[in-house]
């Protein structure tokens, strides 16, 4: 429940609004979910909620915590369906440090784009936003074990929205979660540290622009119509000059909020996506659009068409990009040990519809159609 919602539920049992914000704190703030421990709450009233309600966080199927400090858990949500996270700490990793939170906003994914796996798994239906934001509850949890509430600080420090899903297709429960990641009675994360990742979801962008403040990242991964109607197929729905234009309008809101910059997120697939004349191509097709790239080297997944670009190939790629004044990153690629790389989330999920192996067959029929 969102803030205003707790609210109209409290003033229906006859309390007070602000109990809302008690409430909301117990929950995220000092990580307690049993309300007889909330003890600012009357006797009386924690019966009432007792009864009433509950806070359940989801349900942790599995968890590995990898050498590198990466976490990663799957969880497995009402229905029986499974959903992953993946914790990606800071280089140096010190207690209070930078930790990112990858969060899931679907189980599986309706757009089907080629390199990636939660994809290949099909969709089966949106998260509510308990199931969201519980992902960082749990999260928290991990870190403050044991602790007493007051003790309760080492905490998340950014959330990107990059796990399993489409977030801009599970448009509510996504913004919802996000509100309560910003407000200072939650998490109260700053705005430049909740990111937003989606494939190109053009109307929804433009939503998002007025609904809330987050950062925005696009996966972007081709520069021109025809390959990224083959790499993100959603791109044959909305192209990319409908896609930059909305990405100006997310940059240049007329609202006084500040949204500095769009990430870029481009997968490097040898071969296929990443010469030197992409590169340019890219250079021409951001070239109003304030923003910052970042490189993603491909991570395989069993049945992928594609391969990694060697280092060297990723690391001319971004020369031309600096060169030409961009900012450009080469994302390092982490908890691989346990399968917690993007787009390696569902792991050993099994491939229910079969797509990848089709994938597999139209590529390689592709490729033998192909002048040498
Ligand atoms: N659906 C959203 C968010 C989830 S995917 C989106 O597409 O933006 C998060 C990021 O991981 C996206 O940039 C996606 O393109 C990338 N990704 C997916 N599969 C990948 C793979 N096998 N290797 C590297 N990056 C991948
Ligand atoms: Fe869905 Fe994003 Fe994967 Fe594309 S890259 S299939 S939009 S999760």
């Amino acid at each position: 429940m969102s803030k205003g919602q707790l609210e109209t539920f409290f003033e229906s049992l006859g309390e007070k609004k602000f109990r809302a914000v008690q409430v909301m704190k117990w929950i995220y703030q000092f990580g307690v979910t049993d309300f007889y421990q909330m003890s600012n709450l009357s006797k009386k009233l924690q019966a009432i909620l007792d009864d009433k309600a509950c806070v359940v966080p989801p349900k942790v199927k599995f968890k590995q915590f990898s050498e590198d400090g990466t976490r990663k858990w799957v969880f497995e949500v009402a229905g029986g369906s499974l959903v992953e996270t993946v914790l990606i700490p800071a280089e140096d990793s010190k207690e209070f440090g930078r930790k990112t939170l990858c969060i899931s906003s679907q189980v599986g994914c309706a757009l089907d784009c080629s390199f990636c796996s939660t994809g290949k798994q099909g969709f089966e239906r949106d998260l509510t936003p308990a199931e969201i934001i519980g992902q960082l509850w749990v999260a928290n949890a991990s870190y403050n074990e044991g602790v007493s509430p007051n003790d309760y600080k080492n905490m998340v420090t950014n959330v990107v929205m990059m796990g399993m899903g489409e977030p801009l297709l599970n448009y509510e429960p996504v913004v919802a979660s996000m509100s309560l990641m910003l407000d200072d009675n939650a998490y109260g994360l700053s705005k430049r540290r909740v990111t937003l990742s989606t494939s190109g979801i053009v109307p929804k962008m433009y939503d998002l622009a007025k609904d809330i403040d987050v950062a925005l990242a696009i996966s972007l991964h081709a520069p021109n119509d025809e390959l990224r109607n083959e790499l993100v197929p959603i791109n044959k729905k909305y192209p990319l000059a409908d896609l930059i234009r909305a990405a100006k309008a997310y940059v240049y809101d007329e609202n006084p909020r500040h949204k500095k910059h769009i990430t870029i997120e481009y997968v490097m697939l040898n071969g296929v996506n990443d010469t030197d004349e992409h590169a340019y191509q890219l250079v021409h097709l951001l070239k109003d659009l304030p923003s910052k790239i970042n490189l993603i080297p491909f991570n395989p997944f069993p049945h992928a068409p594609y391969q990694r670009s060697s280092n060297n190939r990723i690391h001319a790629f971004s020369n031309i990009l600096n060169n030409a004044g961009f900012v450009c990153t080469v994302r390092q690629t982490r908890g691989d040990d346990i399968d917690a790389a993007c787009g390696q989330l569902v792991g050993q999920v099994a491939d229910r519809t079969r797509r990848a192996a089709k994938w597999q067959q139209s590529v390689a029929k592709r490729q033998q159609n192909q002048p040498s």
